[in-house]
């Protein structure tokens, strides 16, 4: 080490003796477990259009399966057991994959992140008409869960389409309606039209 690299050393080293040191968060860690190339594009893919929104998510694993029974016969499942958080995504469609991850990413930022407090899931159910949030013995589109994960995925898609009429498409669907609940849930507005992430 020259005396150049030694004097460089302490000038970093001294302030960190003299002040308190800002302790550093873990990084989040989020696996994938892909079976083909574009399943791990399509992962990348939606957990950067996350990033790209500042919304934070809690470490996970993503696992993909060819068959929709370990999904439970859906398109996608969020699994929390613990610490443990896993969504199996059994979508290969390509044109519903992305959607149905950003959906069930949606479900880990809400449910595990815990970034929709109680007020705002009630201001949620009001400006949708909805009576409850999580209620399993109502239908699909009548869950404020439900229509908050497909809102959050619509807005973080790079053009707007379309709620699919299995999953919260109850109540008003025009663009300035989804907008309106989009910015309630997450604070920020749709991220269409932004192409860095087209991947
Ligand atoms: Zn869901």
């Amino acid at each position: 080490m020259t005396f150049t690299h030694i004097a460089l050393a302490l000038l970093v080293a001294i302030p960190q003796l003299s002040q308190p040191v800002a302790a550093t968060p873990d990084p989040v860690v989020i696996k994938i477990v892909p079976a083909t190339a574009q399943q791990a594009q399509h992962a990348e893919w939606a957990l950067a259009r996350f990033e790209a929104a500042g919304l934070e998510l809690p470490p996970l694993t993503i696992v993909f399966h060819d068959d929709y029974q370990s999904c439970g016969m859906r398109e996608g499942v969020l699994r929390i057991a613990g610490e443990n958080v896993t969504i199996h995504e059994c979508q290969n469609d390509p044109s519903r994959s992305r959607r149905s991850l950003l959906h069930e990413l949606a479900h880990t930022w809400d449910h595990v992140a815990g970034s929709i407090d109680t007020d705002t899931r009630t201001d949620f159910l009001r400006l949708r008409g909805l009576q409850s949030w999580d209620d399993d013995d109502l239908p699909w589109n009548q869950r404020g869960e439900e229509q908050a994960a497909e809102i959050i995925a619509w807005g973080l898609m790079h053009q707007p389409a379309p709620i699919p009429t299995s999953v919260g498409d109850r109540g008003r669907q025009d663009t300035l309606s989804l907008t309106t609940a989009f910015i309630l849930l997450t604070g920020i507005r749709p991220l269409f039209g932004d192409t860095e992430f087209q991947g």
